[in-house]
C-alpha cells in the first residue's frame, strides 16, 4: 500500500448526531455474539464482516478488501433506552445545579447576570480565556431559592459516572433532557 502525505493544518473535535451515526455505519449490531460453531464471523455481531475481517482468506463486505488490508469501518448499536453521554455527566450536572427547577433562568440576579456579562466580554474581547470566570459563576449560581421567580431548589448531585441525583430522587436519562430543554 501505497501513502500518501497530506497536511492537516486543523483538526476539530465534536458530536455526530445520531443519524450521521447511523448514515456512516456499515451495519448494525445486534447481537453480542463473534463467531459461529464453524468459525465465522456471525453477521450484525460484534465480529461481523463489514467490519473487516481478521481472517486472510476473507474478504471485507463493505469495501472487498481480504483481511489485514483493509483498515476496517465502524457499525453501530441502537440502544434500547436513553443514557446520558459519560463524556457530558459534570456539565450536565453543572447546568442544572446553577438553573432554576422551575423556570429554567440561570440562579443569577439581574445585576450578577450583567457584571458577568460585561466581565466576559472584556476577557473575550482581549482573547484571555473566560475558565475562571466560569467557574466562579458555577459558585455564585449554586442558590437555595431562584432570584427570578422565588422557587426553592432542591440539591442537585452527581453520582459518578453519569447518575444525577435531585434530592433522594434519581433522574431518568428523560427527565434530565426535559429539564436541560427548559433551561434558557
Ligand atoms: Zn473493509
Ligand atoms: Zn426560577
Amino acid at each position: 500500500m501505497k501513502g500518501i502525505i497530506k497536511q492537516i493544518s486543523q483538526i476539530n473535535f465534536g458530536l455526530m448526531s445520531p443519524d450521521d451515526i447511523r448514515k456512516m455505519s456499515v451495519t448494525k449490531i445486534e447481537t453480542p455474539d463473534t463467531y459461529d460453531e464453524d468459525g465465522y464471523p456471525i453477521e450484525n455481531g460484534l465480529m461481523d464482516p463489514h467490519l473487516g475481517v481478521i481472517d486472510p482468506s476473507l474478504r471485507c463486505r463493505a469495501c472487498g478488501a481480504k483481511g489485514g488490508e483493509c483498515q476496517g469501518h465502524f457499525g453501530s448499536i441502537d440502544l434500547a433506552r436513553p443514557v446520558i453521554h459519560v463524556g457530558f455527566g459534570d456539565t450536565i450536572h453543572k447546568i442544572l445545579r446553577s438553573t432554576c427547577n422551575s423556570c429554567g433562568r440561570i440562579l443569577l440576579t439581574d445585576t450578577e447576570i450583567e457584571d458577568y456579562r460585561a466581565k466576559i466580554d472584556a476577557l473575550k474581547k482581549n482573547d484571555e480565556s473566560i475558565n475562571d470566570i466560569v467557574k466562579e459563576i458555577y459558585v455564585t449560581a449554586r442558590r437555595d431559592k431562584c432570584p427570578h421567580c422565588d422557587e426553592e431548589q432542591e440539591d442537585i448531585k452527581i453520582d459518578k459516572p453519569i447518575s444525577i441525583i435531585e434530592g433522594d430522587y434519581k433522574l431518568t436519562p428523560s427527565e434530565v433532557r426535559e429539564k436541560l430543554e427548559k433551561n434558557h
